[in-house]
């Protein structure tokens, strides 16, 4: 152990502290801002969008259940800012959003630019100060060096809960080992006419799907003895211009959260991406000149850590749709479980669309803090609904809402928010809540 202490710049403070520019990210900066609050946003990468753009996890699931819509707010109207830009296709009736990763970047950078939020991009967050139980100043490391931030209010959108867990939050334990982390990539010079492939690429009726004569083939040339690495689906989603495609399909154990592990198998992942492109192009005629236009800088992390909040939303409860009195979000994605180390997958279907509560978003012992986005406070089947894009929005906007509508009250903790006035507020964008 080293001892290291030295004086830091200070930045702010700030009414509300962003930390994570992902999809939940963004959605609570802009939600907040918009509200009247003094809004910073720190975020490790040169752009926004997290797993959406860094990952090129696409599409952007789902606003729909059973072909109605029940997910509005900002996540939809975030989906309609991507389709003016050209950058979407909606996909009916599940309401599937499948776009382009780079305009989405600019769509982001927009939002947040118009809404007057100190950005702070390039900016990695390392640990907090806080005391019994409020979190006082984030410490961050960029080109400046090291400094710390200040909010009156935290929200901890960086997917793998990293504010909460310097700050001491307990976390939720895993009883199955993690879903498997993914390198996605995307091809260029796909032959994307032919019958089969259209499931993955029409035009004004855009289907996202998993290509199961893909699978078939891969199997048989595994039980053949050629060298097929694990893989899931393959899902190929279009990146909405002509023979481009994103692949989601190499998957390898991971803990995200371990620097070392990590890394140890981004490097598989990335040698199976080749071996995938390789075998694809060798036995598929419609990859035949495909290309790898992009890996993803990000590898995609589909399971990290998990807060233990004042309320664990349980899987029977997302199957049940259970509604709460203080139910902020809707998720009408099915509870989704990617095996590691195997091909599989399980799809538990729910009643109608989850409801999420707001409770599932406050970490025990730190009053200040909120958490939104895919590490809330849910056990292991629920996290596995919970946690696609329009749902991490809608708990993103939540906690934007909540703390603005604290600030305006003069600073009161987030205990003493009447959640009424959060509650319609959603309910006014086209969310529908109990
Ligand atoms: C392979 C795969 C397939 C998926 N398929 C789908 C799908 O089909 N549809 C769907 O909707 N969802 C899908 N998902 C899930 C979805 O992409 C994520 O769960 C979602 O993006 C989570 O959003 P978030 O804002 O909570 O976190 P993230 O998207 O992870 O964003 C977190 C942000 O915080 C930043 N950050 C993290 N730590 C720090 C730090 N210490 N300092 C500074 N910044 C930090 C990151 O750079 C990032 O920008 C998939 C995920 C994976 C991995």
């Amino acid at each position: 152990m080293t001892r290291y202490s030295r004086d830091i710049p200070f930045l702010g403070p700030f009414d509300v502290l962003v930390c994570g520019g992902g999809p939940a990210g963004i959605a609570a900066a802009v939600t907040a801002a918009e509200n009247g609050a003094n809004v910073a946003l720190l975020e490790q990468n040169s752009y926004l969008g997290g797993m959406a753009t860094g990952g090129c996890v696409n599409p952007m699931s789902e606003f729909s259940y059973k072909g109605e819509r029940v997910i509005g707010g900002f996540a939809w109207r975030f989906a309609h800012e991507l389709i003016k830009a050209n950058g979407a296709i909606l996909e009916e009736p599940r309401g599937n959003l499948s776009f382009n990763p780079e305009i989405y970047k600019l769509v982001a950078q927009r939002l947040v630019n118009q809404a007057g939020i100190h950005l702070l991009t390039n900016t990695f967050i390392a640990d907090c100060i806080f005391d019994s139980d409020m979190l006082h100043q984030i410490i961050v490391a960029n080109k400046n060096g090291l400094q710390a931030v200040s909010g009156r209010y935290v929200i901890d959108t960086t997917g793998d809960a990293d504010v909460a867990f310097h700050a001491g939050v307990p976390m939720l334990p895993n009883t199955r080992p993690a879903q498997p982390g993914t390198l996605i990539f995307s091809l260029a010079n796909v032959d994307t006419t032919t019958p089969r492939m259209h499931i993955i690429h029409q035009k004004n009726n855009h289907i996202h799907h998993s290509a199961s004569f893909i699978r078939e083939l891969f199997e048989k040339l595994r039980g053949e003895g050629v060298d097929v690495p694990q893989f899931g689906g393959p899902w190929f989603c279009s990146t909405v211009d002509d023979g481009c495609i994103t692949v989601n399909m190499s998957r390898a154990p991971m803990d995200a959260v371990d620097a070392l592990n990590y890394q140890h198998a981004t490097a598989q992942l990335r040698e199976n991406v080749f071996r995938f492109v390789s075998l694809l192009k060798q036995h598929v005629p419609e990859f035949k000149n495909c290309v790898i236009s992009s890996i993803a800088p990000m590898t995609g992390v589909r399971q990290s850590r998990r807060i233990k909040g004042k309320h664990i939303l349980t899987g029977t409860e997302y199957l049940e749709a259970t509604p709460f009195a203080d139910s902020i979000a809707r998720a009408c994605h099915p509870v989704d479980i990617h095996l590691p180390g195997s091909d599989g997958q399980i799809l538990h279907y729910p009643e109608t669309a989850a409801y999420i509560p707001f409770r599932s978003l406050q970490p025990e012992g730190v009053s200040n803090l909120l958490v939104a986005g895919r590490p809330i406070s849910a056990d292991e089947d629920a996290f596995a609904g919970v946690r696609v894009q329009a749902t991490c929005m809608e708990t993103g906007e939540a906690a934007g809402l909540a703390t603005a509508l604290c600030v305006k009250q003069g600073g009161i903790p987030l205990d003493s928010l009447d959640l009424t006035e959060v509650t319609s507020k959603i309910r006014e964008g086209g969310t529908i809540l109990p």
